[in-house]
């Protein structure tokens, strides 16, 4: 069968594998047919050959960790052939750490995790692929091929679920939330800020393209200024773009009580100057909560199918820009400027 494969920590070495042998027993005993895998900047750091493990003994990993597929068989009885199901993409640490004890393996302390086409566990980017029934989601059939937006949501779900818990440390009645960065995960995290029925601001720096309607369409405000020239100090951020100054900036103009979500990964090797006596001093006097958000564990999955059968579908499937055949990956690996979500395509 194919599979999508880089040799972790070297660059540009995907390639489209054609003799992958079939997913082993051991992965589980769901056997599912992938329809369709999402790319997203963690796919693009792997290719790059900055982030990403292969399984161990192998020199090379299957990528995609954003799945959906269609179950073939399952001997444990769990799902039936033919339901849409999804991929769990973190599986807990072996010791097992506390968090990852009790399945909150988005929590992992000791960093011993593994990941599906991330870390150490081959990834959903290849014909068939099997999974124990405790890492399955099965989706809903009306979601149908938008059930590949079920992991960027999950994460983002993760996220407000965070939010909301830090929120409640005291009084709570948030009505702003901005969002910087208007990729697939910003715009997801918008529209679950829209379905708590708050009122969303987008910030991105792109003047044109699709996102300033896409965020229209959410009935969200698009800016494409600074973040210091936004006119009013949101309640809520959810931090999107990773870039330092964003990241910095969002600190300082969060209100008093303010909650920072930090969900964009940077690079990192970049220094600026900063005042952080000055930061320090704002965070401190206003309450404020900066904290980092990252996976999500499978109560944030079963909160992300809630959200994506409330959405309005269209909207959904606006932020698939471009499906790609699986035939002609490199295109679907190669970043256009007016991406959104690119999704890989297998069957149909
Ligand atoms: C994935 C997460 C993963 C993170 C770090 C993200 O792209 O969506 O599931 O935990 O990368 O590896």
């Amino acid at each position: 069968m194919r599979a999508v494969t880089v040799q972790p920590g070297v660059a540009d070495s995907l390639g489209l594998v054609e003799d992958q042998p079939e997913p082993p027993a051991e992965e589980g005993p769901i056997l599912v047919e992938a329809l369709a895998v999402g790319i997203c900047g963690t796919d693009h750091e792997i290719i790059a050959g900055e982030y990403g493990e292969a399984p161990p003994g192998a020199d090379r990993l299957i990528i995609g960790h954003e799945s959906l597929g269609r179950v073939i068989e399952d001997a444990s009885g769990t799902l039936q052939p033919g339901d849409l199901v999804a991929g769990i993409v973190r599986h807990p640490d072996p010791v097992p750490c506390l968090n990852c004890a009790v399945g909150e393996w988005d929590m992992c302390r000791n960093g011993q995790y593994t990941e599906h086409g991330i870390k150490a566990l081959p990834g959903f980017a290849r014909d068939r692929w099997r999974i124990e029934p405790s890492f399955a989601v099965r989706l809903d059939p009306a979601l149908a091929q938008l059930g590949v937006l079920l992991e960027p949501t999950s994460v983002v779900a993760k996220a407000w679920d965070h939010i909301e818990r830090i929120g409640h440390r005291a009084e709570w009645q948030p009505q702003t939330v901005l969002v910087t960065g208007a990729g697939p995960i910003g715009l997801l995290a918008a529209l679950l800020g829209t379905q708590r029925g708050l009122s969303v601001h987008v910030l991105d720096r792109a003047t044109d393209g699709p996102k300033p309607e896409l965020v229209a369409g959410l009935g969200a405000t698009y800016h494409a200024v600074p973040v210091n020239d936004l006119p009013f100090e949101p309640d809520v951020v959810v931090e999107c773009t990773g870039a330092p100054t964003v990241v910095l900036d969002v600190m300082c103009k969060a209100a008093p009580n303010g909650i920072v979500c930090l969900a964009g990964v940077s690079s990192g090797g970049r220094t600026i100057d900063f005042d952080a006596g000055a930061l320090n001093r704002e965070l401190v006097l206003e309450n404020n909560v900066v904290f980092g958000s990252v996976n999500a564990n499978r109560r944030h999955w079963t909160m992300a199918a809630q959200a994506l059968a409330r959405a309005d579908q269209i909207w959904l499937e606006s932020l698939i820009t471009r499906r790609v055949p699986v035939n002609r990956y490199a295109d679907a690996y190669t970043p256009g400027p007016d991406d959104i979500k690119v999704v890989l395509e297998f069957a149909s």
